[in-house]
Formats: C-alpha cells, sequence, structure tokens
C-alpha cells in the first residue's frame, strides 16, 4: 500500500545522562520515513525545511525511495529547531527550546502523485497542518494514522480534537493519554479517547511497552529491555514508522495485523535508542531487523496449560 507521511524535517540538540549531541537532523516526519522506508518501497513525505537543511539527508532520503516533491525548501529561512533534555531514567524529558521557524506559516501541499495515497501517517506537526493534508486528499486514505504530543495539547487543543475526530487511529504516550482524557487509568483514558473519533488508540509507555486498544480489546508489546539505551529521541516516531510501514507491506489494516505491526514499531523503536538521533536506522539490514523481531517473540513466547 502507498504510504504518505506528514511530519517535522528538524534539527535537534540532546542531552541525555551520557551525554550531549550538537545540532543534529531530527523531526518526526524524518525518523517516520526513514523506518517506514525498509516495509515499502512506495512512500514519501510532506513537510518543509530552510535552506539550512543539509542536502546529504534529502539525498539519503532519495536512497531510501522517499518522494520528497512534497518536501518544501525555504530559501532565506531557518529549519524548525527542537532541544530537550532526558532525566536519568531516560523514560521523560524537558523540552529546552521549540523554535518553530519554517513550520510557523507553514501551507504544506500534497504534490498529485501523493493524494491517493492509501494509508497517512501525520506525525507531530501543528493540528492544522495535519487537517490541511486530510482535507487535499482525493480519496479517503484506508487508514489515517496521528501521532501529536503535549504540546499541541497546550496550544491548540480545539483544532486537535478536531483532526482526532477524522483519524483511524492515535498513537500518544501515556502522560499524554492522561492529559487528553483527563483520566489517570489508561483503560478509561483509552475509552474517553476513542469515544473522540478514531477506532483505534496506541499507548506508548517507553521502556513499559505499547498497548494498542480498539472498543472491545486489548493488546500488549513490550519493549525490548536493552543493554545500552542512549537516546530515546525520536523513539516514538521510529514506533509509528514501524507500525505504519508493516500496515503497508502487509497490505492489511485490521486489527489483527496491527497487533503484529505494533510489535514490528517497537522493534525499530529499539534500534532507534541505541545511538544518538537517527544513526541507528539508517542503515539496517533486514537480517538484523528480522532477528530483532524474534528477540520480541522469544521474549514474550511462553506455555502455560490450564
Ligand atoms: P519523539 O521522541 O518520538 O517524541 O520525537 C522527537 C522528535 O519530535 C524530535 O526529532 C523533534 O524534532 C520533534 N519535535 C519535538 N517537538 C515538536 C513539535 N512541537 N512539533 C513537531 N515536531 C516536534
Amino acid at each position: 500500500m502507498s504510504l504518505l507521511v506528514v511530519g517535522s524535517v528538524a534539527f535537534d540538540q540532546i542531552e541525555t545522562p551520557f551525554g550531549k549531541s550538537d545540532k543534529i537532523v531530527g523531526g518526526a516526519g524524518t525518523y517516520i520515513s526513514l523506518t517506514s522506508s525498509y516495509f515499502t518501497k512506495d512512500l514519501g513525505i510532506v513537510s518543509v525545511v530552510g535552506d539550512d537543511f543539509p542536502q546529504s539527508y534529502i539525498d539519503l532520503f532519495h536512497s531510501k525511495n522517499v518522494n520528497t516533491e512534497g518536501l518544501e525548501i525555504k530559501e532565506g529561512e531557518k529549519s524548525f529547531f527542537w532541544a530537550g533534555k532526558y532525566h536519568n531514567d531516560l523514560n521523560s524529558r524537558d523540552t529546552l527550546v521549540t523554535e518553530l521557524n519554517v513550520l510557523a506559516d507553514f501551507k504544506p501541499v500534497v504534490p498529485a502523485k501523493l493524494k491517493n495515497a492509501e494509508i497517512v501517517m501525520l506525525g507531530n506537526l501543528s493540528p492544522d497542518v495535519q487537517l490541511s493534508v486530510i482535507d487535499q486528499m482525493e480519496t479517503r486514505p484506508k487508514l489515517i494514522v496521528l501521532d501529536t504530543m503535549n504540546f499541541w495539547m497546550d496550544i491548540a487543543l480545539d483544532d486537535l480534537k478536531k483532526v482526532i475526530s477524522r483519524i483511524d487511529v492515535l498513537t500518544i504516550n501515556d502522560e499524554e493519554a492522561r492529559q487528553l482524557s483527563g483520566e489517570y487509568s489508561l483503560v478509561k483514558a483509552a475509552n474517553k479517547i476513542i469515544a473522540m473519533g478514531p477506532k483505534v488508540l496506541i499507548i506508548k509507555k517507553g521502556e513499559h511497552g505499547a498497548l494498542l486498544f480498539n472498543e472491545n480489546e486489548v493488546f500488549f508489546a513490550p519493549a525490548l529491555p536493552l543493554e545500552e539505551v542512549f537516546d530515546p529521541t525520536g523513539a516514538g516516531d521510529t514506533f509509528a514508522g514501524g507500525f505504519v510501514g508493516y500496515l503497508a507491506k502487509t497490505n492489511d489494516t485490521s486489527f489483527e495485523n496491527m497487533k503484529r505491526a505494533i510489535i514490528y514499531g517497537s522493534a525499530m523503536a529499539s534500534f532507534c535508542v541505541e545511538k544518538f538521533g537517527s544513526v541507528r536506522i539508517e542503515n539496517l539490514s533486514e537480517t538484523e531487523i528480522n532477528e530483532r523481531v524474534q528477540q520480541f517473540v522469544d521474549l514474550v513466547q511462553f506455555d502455560i496449560s490450564l
């Protein structure tokens, strides 16, 4: 299935208990499209950067078959910049800087070739940009997946609720699910959020895995206990990229297949955290991915006879 990815393409500066990065390439759209490219060759990105964005990364997108016709480059302007600092447990972080720059007045244009994409992955960006992309699709995509964060809940909740009412799957972390629903229990939160529109909700819990809910069922994918966790930035986006990539590859958007897709998402995210930025997901082999997925299968497989 064809895939359209929308999301920030950006510079990040990251501080973890293990070190501090320089300004490096990041952004939700970067992580999602690099990750999805391991599963489908029919994908494109819609985003915006300034003329400070390195050509080498645009070349990297091309080498992975990511169509960049929808990646606008604004001359004389600066790319989105985000800086964050992780706490000691790596499960929580503080945003130190958010400079929207080119994102401040971004009017996305979906290229003709991508207007009939069957899966649309709306990565972290302002809700009005996400809405505009939905409105530009010629046919209603088979699946619209949305990722967002507390930043947009704080400053654009009404628009965010509008997008949420028009999508199929929402992925957010546990803190954000609580903020959006006003419920502490994640089960109650899931019920409230599903009532806002999406048929499926994924709650990401960092090193504690991810929960997949629909109206009647809940499924759990663990996170792999890793010896080295270096930098969790982009893990949520990489998860989303693996999730939609797997659905696109297998041409199946059923809830049963989503259970497998969140295992793939978790496996891809487990690579992402092993190095600073997107480095680890830039060059993976099929064997490495298969072996990692097998580790997930081994982690949770057990026999009980009752
Ligand atoms: P994650 O760790 O998966 O939540 O994603 C981190 C990425 O999100 C970083 O690469 C940032 O560039 C990007 N990001 C952070 N804040 C925003 C925002 N307000 N809008 C869009 N992208 C953002």
